[in-house]
């Protein structure tokens, strides 16, 4: 850009400064949030379909900020994977997940978001380790979501992580499946327990003869190789029914419930089982 003449260059510096400060200034502004204890952890209930029973929950990271209020994580996951502190943030959601989850009535699994970077980072198994002897909380009833992108990364590494995390129990979920570099052979090449099919699918049931098309493959594909399926951003009754024709196993969507406080958890779960 420099070689196009500094006038030129300095028309774009005063934009580029401004937006380069005020990344600054949200990261400065994130590091402090974790040393002062502003994340918040929502849980939004996953029913069996089946039975309409709740079967797990999944933490969904909230930033309770001072001044702005509460911060949806698109406004600050993608920054602190860039900066490295999704680490160390990401270690917080997974013990205090699991913290949760182990006082639950019941014994509802709990699902937590792995970033790429923190799927890649060396402290992983560790820490998944720690967050379970910590609460007490059976293994099994931890499920780790990770998104397609974290299986572009190099294969060998990807899937080693991944049998680690096997041999202490816990569950993996594919999240997200359908968007993005999306490709079967994933399925076949990693030991996920489990497949989320993507928000996007879910809204075009009952409407687009393609949208349908795609979930009844996708869910019989998964029957076969003995993977749950869960629906996300399940809205509508209609869309509920149509999952249960197709034999999906789980749903999860405002149907049921919007992600909701760790405080209303046990009331919300008491209420939705006896539904
Ligand atoms: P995701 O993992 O795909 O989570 C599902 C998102 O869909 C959540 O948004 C949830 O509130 C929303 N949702 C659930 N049901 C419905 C529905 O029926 N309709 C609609 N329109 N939306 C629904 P949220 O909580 O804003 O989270 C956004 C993304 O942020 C998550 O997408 C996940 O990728 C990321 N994220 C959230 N918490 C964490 C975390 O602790 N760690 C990491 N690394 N990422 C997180
Ligand atoms: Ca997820
Ligand atoms: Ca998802
Ligand atoms: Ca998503």
């Amino acid at each position: 850009a420099k070689a196009e003449g500094r006038g030129r260059w300095r028309f774009f510096e005063p934009e580029m400064d401004a937006r380069m400060q005020l990344r600054r200034a949200l990261e400065i502004d994130l590091r402090r949030a974790l040393a002062m204890g502003e994340f918040e952890l929502f849980y939004q209930p996953i029913v069996d379909v089946a039975s309409r029973r709740v079967s797990g929950l999944e933490a969904l990271i909230r930033w309770r900020h001072p001044e702005r209020g509460l911060v949806p994580p698109d406004a600050f996951i993608p920054l602190a994977e860039e900066i490295g502190l999704i680490v160390p943030l990401g270690e917080w959601v997974l013990a205090e997940a699991c913290r949760k989850a182990a006082t639950w009535p019941g014994t509802p699994k709990v699902a937590v978001n792995l970033s790429p970077a923190q799927f890649a980072s060396r402290g992983l198994v560790d820490a998944v380790t720690s967050a379970l002897e910590l609460s007490g909380l059976t293994p099994a009833r931890l499920e780790l979501e990770i998104t397609e992108t974290v299986m572009l990364q190099d294969t060998e590494a990807t899937l080693a992580t991944l049998h680690r995390l096997k041999a202490l129990g816990v569950r993996v979920a594919m999240d997200d499946f359908g968007t993005g570099y999306s490709s079967l052979s994933y399925l076949q090449r990693f030991p996920f327990d489990k497949v989320k099919i993507d928000r996007s699918f879910i809204r075009g049931l009952e409407q687009s003869r393609q949208s349908d098309a795609i979930v009844g493959a996708v869910t019989d594909l998964c029957l076969g190789l003995d993977m749950t399926t869960t629906a996300e951003g399940v809205e509508t009754e209609a869309q509920f029914e149509a999952l249960h024709r197709k034999g999906c196993r789980e749903a999860q969507g405002y149907l049921f419930s919007k992600p909701r406080p760790a405080g209303e958890i046990p009331n919300l779960l008491k209420q939705l089982d006896r539904a």
